[in-house]
């Protein structure tokens, strides 16, 4: 009852959350009853309104019903599971995967079960939240180290060099600032130091790598992440998360995972979405390339403006603004003058660095485009940013 700060927000006109969308996750939403250019979706290739992915749910839909009601251990088990998971071993370069029913649940079920008591965990400050909260489950303890600071990862696992299982986990690709990790240094470092790597590459399937199969392909490194962590909520177009790895990992995870174990499976529409995804992204990588130029374009486009997009390097576009109520109101003149963006503050970024996420999808054209930039050039004026 003491929370007051959204309700302070909610009456000066700038509470941007929980907005309910009236329409498709398209590069045009609706909201309010307005059409609004959306910048703001993790769908990267567009998939989630491709015809193929929608007969697919529904052909699934009509064969298995609504849900599995039960989880993976017991009876939430179907044969279409079992393809996607060969599906994605293969997509990855790995010996196998296992699919939780969010990406959340991937990494909670996952750092929590295989870090034990005596173990250590390595984790870049900029971690998501879900691999912070996977380390808290962890009964081992977690050393953070300063953002992709590989002198700084190299001090604390030269530091705790005696201990014996040690893992470091980073994202492939972070959230908000949209750097790639630096994995050539990270992979050299865990040989050094005989550390295991996982990698999070929630926002790399289906963007890096030759086929869209992450940043360790990307890097020409896919055998030296033990394991690879992806999300179905982004590139994938529906919902739920998946690791891949050594079959003798994924065995132990499979048996000891306490998310996975005690939560109920995908229902099957997820699964078979995900499967036709999963084809699409490997033949039509023209959709890849669309994204990329996409990218390139906006990036340019907001340098040549005078904003901050920090170190970005992928479809994820931060605008730095810096404090909490310039970013909120920010975020409103985008969203009156017809852009749809995420404003993100603390604690999702660190203190004093709050940013409008911006996110790009192939199926943008480029007059949607030009007119986003148009928008940002006229506000930022505005408000002083440019
Ligand atoms: N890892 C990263 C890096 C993410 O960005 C996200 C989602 N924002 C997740 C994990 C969790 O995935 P999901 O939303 O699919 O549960």
């Amino acid at each position: 009852k003491n929370f007051t700060r959204a309700k302070e927000l909610m009456t000066t006109g700038i509470y941007p959350y929980f907005k309910a969308i009236q329409s498709g996750a398209g590069s045009k939403i609706t909201v309010d009853g307005r059409e609004v250019i959306m910048i703001g979706s993790n769908n990267y290739l567009g998939l989630t309104q491709h015809p193929k992915v929608i007969e697919a749910l529904i052909k699934a839909a009509e064969k298995y019903g609504a849900g599995c009601t039960g989880s993976r251990f017991l009876n939430g088990t179907l044969d279409l599971h079992e393809e996607l998971e060969e599906k994605l071993a293969q997509f990855m370069g790995k010996q196998a995967a296992l699919i939780f029913s969010t990406g959340f649940q991937t990494n909670l079920g996952t750092i929590a079960t295989i870090v034990g008591r005596d173990d250590l965990i390595f984790a870049d400050s900029e971690n998501h939240a879900s691999i912070v909260d996977g380390c808290r489950l962890a009964f081992g303890k977690t050393i953070k180290y300063k953002h992709n600071d590989m002198a700084d990862l190299e001090r604390r696992l030269k530091a705790h060099s005696d201990v014996q299982g040690k893992l470091i986990i980073t994202d492939g690709v972070f959230s908000m600032g949209g750097e790639i990790a630096n994995l050539p240094r990270i992979v050299e470092l865990s040989q050094k130091y005989s550390a295991r790597l996982f990698v999070d590459d929630a926002h790399s399937i289906g963007i890096l790598g030759e086929h869209g199969n992450g940043t360790a392909s990307h890097f020409g490194l896919v055998d030296n992440a033990n394991i690879t962590m992806g999300t179905f909520s982004k590139s994938l177009a529906s919902i739920g998360g998946f690791i891949a790895g050594d079959e003798d990992v994924i065995h132990f995870i499979k048996h000891f995972s306490r998310p996975l174990i005690f939560s109920a499976s995908m229902p099957p529409s997820a699964v078979a979405t995900v499967i036709a995804a999963l084809d699409i992204i490997q033949n039509e990588p023209e959709r890849r390339e669309k994204l990329w130029k996409n990218t390139k374009k906006m990036k340019q486009g907001f340098d040549q403006l005078g904003f901050n997009t920090a170190n970005t390097q992928t479809p994820i576009i931060p605008i730095i603004i810096g404090e909490d109520e310039k970013t909120f109101y920010f975020w409103k003149r985008l969203f009156e003058s017809g852009v749809y963006a995420n404003p993100v503050v603390s604690p999702a970024v660190p203190p004093g660095l709050s940013l409008i996420r911006t996110s790009y999808m192939a199926t943008h054209t480029n007059d949607e485009l030009d007119q986003v930039l148009k928008i940002f050039e006229k506000i930022g004026k505005e408000v002083g940013i440019i």
